[in-house]
């Protein structure tokens, strides 16, 4: 399995599938599943039943679906645009990523 390159709060963009070109931020990222939650991104409707106890009425509730990680690229904080990145490790054993754009690193 390839290294997850995608961190929570990542701006990312979503590469192919139906929510394509679509950008939004990392959720929860499901390393084992190789896939992440996106803010808005790969919406589903989900049902739920009334719960007196919760005091929630049931309806359909919208939320987002976990999406491969491979159909994400991360949108660099450094020049902006959607990048592959790779990884470095620093002097002192820090690990960063790289965009493969402009060369910055991030954590
Ligand atoms: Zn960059």
């Amino acid at each position: 399995m390839s290294k997850v390159n995608v961190k929570k709060n990542d701006q990312v963009l979503v590469t192919t599938g139906k929510d394509r070109g679509a950008k939004g931020r990392v959720l929860r990222v499901l390393a084992s599943d190789g896939k992440a939650v996106v803010e808005r991104v790969n919406m589903i409707k989900k049902h739920t039943k009334p719960n007196p106890q919760k005091q929630s009425q049931g309806g359909i509730l919208e939320r987002e679906a976990p999406i491969q990680i491979s159909n994400l690229k991360v949108i660099c904080p450094e020049c902006g645009k959607p990048s592959r990145l790779g990884r470095r490790r620093l002097e002192d054993g820090r690990g960063v990523r790289v965009c493969k754009s402009c060369d910055a690193t991030f954590s």
